[in-house]
């Protein structure tokens, strides 16, 4: 055995033996053993035993522009080599988190001109949570506190972000959702819908809101929260009368609204943040994931200059911060990053072109007879399973069937994730034409697959 085997044989041995894995199965995941990723380049992962894979979803939905960039290696190199870290804590900043905030606010909203910087897109939630209670407070609504969010949104796994999100196996655990934090529905036609049009139905799950801050009473309202498309949820992508009503109930009624870019920010919807996709302008907005492409951990909250001229003027301290907000590695990384993104063009190449090829591509899965429905905005993609076309039934064990369907992708060198029995595609920016190809033949494939094992059945 060359020793370099026996090393990595020898790694997933010791990750069973002390390595907690997030949202895993530990007894499950020791028994297969753990994947070992190596490299990356361009669209591609390796493992350690060699093995290439198309990464269809970007790492986690953020890996925007592809492995292997080396100038933002060096970028953070030459950043730790100047100086690795200081804080922001006391009347201190380093130049680059200022030229990073000032380069988010230059892309983002009109009205969206500050930024909170995390470390994640969980303490995002938790930033923007805190910071739109002190805000009603400051201005002498000492009631309006709380939030509506909506069921299956996900906005991370901290407490707040858990609570936040809708998603009930996660509240199981932890006693979730904390006070203060009520969940309506979510816009998912194609589950929910029922015998509604998806625009009849974008309506009434949109007036949900309207309802509810009804119920509550206006004054005990800070804020709504929702993604512009749900992610983790099943890119979810609303129906086209969903948004307009949101942003009309925003208007009429004095709460914050929160638009959860952590997934759409950066490009991904051939816009640069979501709310642009969908012309609204949210009061706050956590972000993360795009904004280094992954490279090195950083998020924020973006503020716009309603919220955050009260948070000057008559807030005073706000006692909300960590250790590294605004690290200057990462502001260093996130910023060659984004100077890659606007240098190569890469959002208006998801909105020009590689999008509508996506789109299109995708969309040859329709006629599918396992496929309920196809849908993408930029490289946003997800592919709905079905075990009956016309009635839209799903199969009794969605998980189950969705997790097949991924593995049989994985195996065959491209990785897609599923929720439940949604297949989802969140590819880097970067992604070729015919990597577009192979991953949806590969879809493809998987879907035969599991048309005929059930049809064997
Ligand atoms: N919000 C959304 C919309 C997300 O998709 C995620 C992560 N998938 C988060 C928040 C939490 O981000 P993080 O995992 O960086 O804490």
């Amino acid at each position: 055995m060359d020793q370099r085997f026996a090393h990595l044989s020898n790694l997933a041995a010791i990750d069973a033996a002390h390595h907690i894995h997030p949202f895993s199965n530990m007894q499950k995941l020791n028994a297969e053993g753990t994947r070992i990723i190596e490299r990356g380049e361009g669209v591609h992962i390796w493992d350690s035993t060699g093995k290439q894979y198309l990464d269809a979803f970007a790492g986690l939905w953020c890996v925007n522009v592809g492995y292997g960039r080396s100038s933002i290696a060096e970028a953070a190199y030459r950043q730790m080599q100047e100086l690795p870290y200081y804080n922001c804590f006391f009347g201190t900043t380093t130049p680059p988190t200022t030229l990073l905030a000032q380069k988010i606010a230059s892309r983002a909203g009109p009205k969206l001109n500050h930024v909170f910087f995390t470390n994640s897109g969980s303490e995002a939630s938790d930033t923007w949570f805190r910071i739109a209670r002190v805000y009603w407070k400051a201005l002498g609504h000492e009631t309006k506190t709380r939030i509506i969010a909506r069921n299956n949104g996900y906005h991370g796994s901290t407490v707040a972000g858990a609570s936040l999100g809708g998603m009930t196996w996660m509240h199981e655990q932890g006693n979730l959702p904390i006070d203060g934090i009520v969940h309506i529905n979510q816009p998912y036609w194609y589950a929910e819908g029922g015998e509604l049009s998806p625009e009849d139905f974008g309506l009434k799950v949109a007036r949900e809101l309207e309802e509810k801050i009804i119920e509550l009473g206006e004054e005990n309202v800070a804020a709504f929260v929702a993604e512009p498309i749900q992610g983790a949820g099943g890119v979810i992508i609303p129906p086209e009368t969903y948004w307009p009503e949101i942003k009309r109930i925003c208007a009429k009624y004095q709460i914050l609204l929160v638009a959860d870019e952590v997934i759409c920010g950066f490009g991904r919807l051939g816009t640069w943040f979501g709310h642009q996709y969908y012309d609204f302008e949210p009061d706050l907005a956590p972000i993360a994931k795009g904004l280094s492409s992954g490279y090195l951990p950083i998020g924020g909250v973006l503020v716009a200059d309603r919220v955050a001229e009260v948070l000057r003027d008559q807030v005073g301290d706000f006692y909300h911060g960590y250790t590294y907000s605004g690290h200057p590695a990462a502001a260093a990384a996130a910023l060659e990053n984004l100077r890659i993104i606007e240098e190569e063009g890469l959002v208006e190449r998801v909105r020009d072109d590689i999008g509508p090829y996506f789109a299109e591509a995708l969309s040859s899965l329709a006629d599918h007879e396992a496929v309920g429905e196809v849908v993408s905005v930029g490289l946003m993609g997800a592919v709905q399973i079905t075990a009956d076309k016309a009635s839209r039934r799903r199969y009794e064990k969605p998980d189950d069937i969705g997790t097949a369907v991924r593995n049989h992708c994985v195996s065959n060198g491209v990785i897609v994730r599923a929720t439940g029995d949604r297949m989802l595609f969140s590819p880097p920016l970067i992604i070729a034409r015919k990597e577009v190809d192979q991953a949806v033949d590969t879809l493809r494939n998987a879907l035969d697959w599991l048309r005929d094992g059930q049809r064997q059945r």
